[in-house]
């Protein structure tokens, strides 16, 4: 995938849109030599490259990306620096266990501030606030099952920053009959991604990471003790390579075994036209926390610093794997706007200014993962689902790690080198993944049965 006019990128999201002019890097091309290639520029390449290089100042340390930085999932998401980790907390005690999911917990937690101090001490300008998000609820099932969250939370003992809100409580919050309770976190940050990933890429310029943007990778080699990777018009030979394509990783060629780890999945969201003084009085939403609903197919919102509201999720796709441009489907885009104006009917007449959607990593088990792909000269990342923000952050650092050798309490965590079951073959994958949609699809049209869609 070559972008070489802006229009291509910047229809991609808002946030890329909005962002302004962008001048991306130069392409690669000739023959070099580097200690580490990184693949992909996203939170987690540029995150893994800047880290590394800091260990490392005199490495030479090289990012490669097929398009602009933030042309994938990292420019385009809803900008969520928030706790949760893989599909929900339940799926996580019930595949992997209580240690688990405490430990998990605790590398999420430790994601949100790294993030966040991050932010702070290079003067980041991404528009981060950490104002805390809502989970709630619109029928009886869905708060009876947000209960159980909390209350999980609670038994675990890792509820230190979360409170319960009753429905006269949230009313007072967000102005909106649908809401019937839900739970509070107030460790969550938002931000906008586009600006966060450029950042990145200026810090990790700052420290002497080489950036080359509009150069796809089209191959890898093993040769010897390097490894090469080849793009259109040059190649590098390098001690060790980072696989930090996500949902793009099927495409790699050379890099086989990550074919079976994970498959895209499609998400995809709107923003609205900025909100008069007197529309945001009518809602409430004073705090400017971020919210999410509790549905199978969950739906997310939050305000942004030029007063829109932007959300998305809902429905999903899951197009044939080999399937990349997946990002247009005017039937999910409208069940969002009238998702939005069910809760807000006080909106009905507020107009959507821009619509997109993006890539998702899923994998087999919906838990994140990052190991070796044979040996430890080939380090990737996968199955960051929706939740990738602040993760994909701390995965920086984490991979930073594996690539000096270390073993640290990062490299300590269990989602490192776990063994992933591998995807089924496509055929399977593909059918296996219809009928997960479709039985979502049906509890969340069970669970909302009696709620009248206006
Ligand atoms: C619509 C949407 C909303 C989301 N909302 C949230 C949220 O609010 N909070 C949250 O925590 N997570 C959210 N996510 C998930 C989050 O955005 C991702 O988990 C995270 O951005 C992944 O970062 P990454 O760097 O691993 O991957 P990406 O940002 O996808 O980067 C991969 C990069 O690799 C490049 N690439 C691909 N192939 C090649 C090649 N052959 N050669 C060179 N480069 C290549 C791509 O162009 C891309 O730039 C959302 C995702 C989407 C799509």
């Amino acid at each position: 995938m070559t972008v070489n006019n802006q229009s291509l990128f910047e229809e991609k999201s808002f946030w890329l849109r909005s962002y302004g002019d962008y001048t991306p890097n130069p392409s690669f091309a000739g023959e070099t030599q580097a200690d580490v290639v990184i693949i992909g520029g996203g939170f987690t390449g540029l995150n893994t490259a800047w880290q590394f290089k800091q260990d490392n100042p005199n490495a030479r340390v090289i990012v490669l990306e097929s398009a602009v930085i933030g042309f994938g999932a990292s420019g385009r998401n809803g900008g969520f620096n928030m706790k949760l980790f893989g599909i929900d907390p339940e799926m996580t005690v019930l595949r992997w266990g209580k240690q688990r999911m405490v430990d998990a917990h605790h590398y999420m937690q430790k994601a949100v501030s790294h993030l966040k101090t991050m932010v702070e001490e290079h003067e980041l300008q991404s528009d981060y606030q950490h104002t805390g998000m809502f989970r709630i609820s619109y029928s009886k099932q869905q708060l009876k099952r947000v209960e159980e969250t909390y209350q999980l939370f609670q038994k675990l003992g890792i509820d230190d920053d979360m409170r319960w809100y009753t429905q006269d409580a949230l009313q007072q919050e967000f102005n909106s009959e649908r809401f019937l309770g839900g739970m509070y976190e107030s460790e969550t940050g938002i931000l906008n991604p586009c600006k966060q990933v450029r950042e990145l890429k200026l810090l990790a310029l700052s420290a002497g990471v080489e950036i080359y943007e509009m150069s796809p990778v089209t191959g890898i080699d093993r040769n010897g003790s390097h490894i090469v990777t080849h793009t259109a018009e040059g190649k590098i030979s390098a001690d060790k390579i980072v696989l930090a394509t996500n949902a793009y990783s099927r495409h790699i060629n050379g890099a086989r075994k990550l074919k079976n780890k994970q498959i895209p999945l499609w998400t995809y969201q709107i923003v609205t036209e900025q909100l008069t003084q007197e529309q945001w009085k009518s809602i409430g939403w004073e705090q400017q926390q971020s919210f999410e609903d509790n549905r199978q197919l969950v739906h997310y919102f939050r305000p942004t610093v030029d007063g829109r509201i932007t959300m998305g999720g809902g429905d999903v796709l899951a197009p044939g794997n080999e399937c990349m441009d997946k990002d247009f489907s005017p039937k999910i885009w409208q069940q969002c706007e009238d998702h939005l104006k069910w809760i807000y009917p006080q909106l009905k007449n507020v107009r959507v200014d821009y619509r997109w959607g993006g890539p998702v990593s899923v994998n087999l088990d919906m838990t994140p993962e990052i190991g070796f792909l044979d040996d430890e000269r080939m380090i990737y990342a996968a199955g960051c689902i929706g939740h990738g923000v602040s993760l994909t952050h701390l995965n920086g650092r984490t991979i930073a790690d594996l690539l000096n050798g270390d073993k640290t309490e990062l490299t300590d965590f269990w989602i490192v080198n776990r063994k992933a079951i591998p995807l089924p073959g496509d055929t399977l994958s593909y059918l296996g993944g219809k009928t997960l949609h479709a039985g979502l699809k049906l509890w969340d049209w069970w669970d909302e049965r009696g709620l009248k869609k206006s």
